[in-house]
């Protein structure tokens, strides 16, 4: 998981070109809402830390209907929007920010289109997730009891501590389970990050993915076994680690995943010769 960049377009600027760049009643409606649109805009952008508080604009029937076509029937500018977020000039970005697996193709609305249509084209409402996250999970959930229930990848920024914390057991097979951790110095932070870990079913994704990652590291890890014993083996995961750490991010599951594999000696003396457990 990771922040991204906050995407530096004006959107109501882009607004009022999709605006332009449709026809007839759809492009009067636009036309009509814009000056709520802007006022919309303005709340967004002033509650950037406080998404939760914004309340619905209410716009119903063929207004919302030509707000969701301007997503929907994308113009060249929704088009070029939709380029630019999906891909942006990072090198490594090649991974969902939500989960860390999956390749981010897809377009989240954060506050979702459905109950909030003057947000279904704003930059900032828009981030790039993966399949799997948005039409599996997330869908168009967003509060329950008016606490949100995922992170904004542009604006929950992590604080410098491990979230993600992994028990591994070495019994007849490896059983891996991946939890959220709390930081004391950022208890609402520590709130958002469980809900999202839960709401995901990042533990259960986190293990299948683990899971492969070992099968594949197996005839390497059998190498370092037998130069060097558990010692090696341990030293070498730790490495890995420490390297994910530095490109991942501490908050990666790769991180927690090596980490502590190269913690268990039960895991590094011969343990991962057995099958991790999926389910
Ligand atoms: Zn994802």
């Amino acid at each position: 998981m990771r922040n991204l960049p906050v995407p530096g377009m004006d959107a109501l600027a882009l607004f009022d070109k999709i605006t332009g760049e449709k026809r007839g009643e759809v492009s009067a409606r636009l036309g009509r809402l814009r000056r709520r649109i802007s006022s919309a805009y303005a709340s967004y952008q002033a509650n950037t830390d406080a998404l939760q508080t914004i309340a619905s604009a209410g716009i119903k029937g063929v207004r919302e209907k030509a707000l969701l076509h301007a997503y929907n029937s994308p113009t060249a500018t929704m088009r070029s929007i939709r380029d630019n977020l999906i891909y942006p000039n990072i090198e490594d970005f090649d991974e969902c920010p939500y989960c860390g697996i999956n390749d981010p193709k897809t377009l989240d609305h954060y506050l979702p289109k459905e109950t909030y249509p003057e947000f279904a084209v704003h930059p900032l409402n828009l981030i790039p997730i993966c399949h799997i996250c948005n039409s599996h999970y997330k869908r168009s959930q967003f509060l329950d009891g008016g606490a949100r229930l995922f992170m904004h990848s542009y604006f929950d920024t992590f604080p410098a501590f491990d979230f993600i914390q992994l028990q591994v057991i070495v019994n007849r097979e490896v059983i891996l389970s991946f939890t959220n951790s709390s930081d004391p110095a950022n208890p609402d932070f520590s709130i958002l990050f469980g809900r999202h870990f839960r709401k995901l079913g990042l533990n259960e994704r986190f293990v299948q993915k683990s899971a492969a990652e070992i099968s594949r590291k197996r005839p390497a890890l059998r190498r370092f076994y037998r130069n060097g014993g558990a010692a090696e083996v341990a030293q070498v995961l730790q490495q890995e680690a420490n390297d994910f750490r530095v490109t991942l991010s501490g908050n990666h599951w790769k991180v927690a995943l090596y980490s502590s594999l190269a913690g268990s000696q039960d895991f590094c003396d011969g343990g991962f010769l057995r099958t991790v457990k999926i389910r």
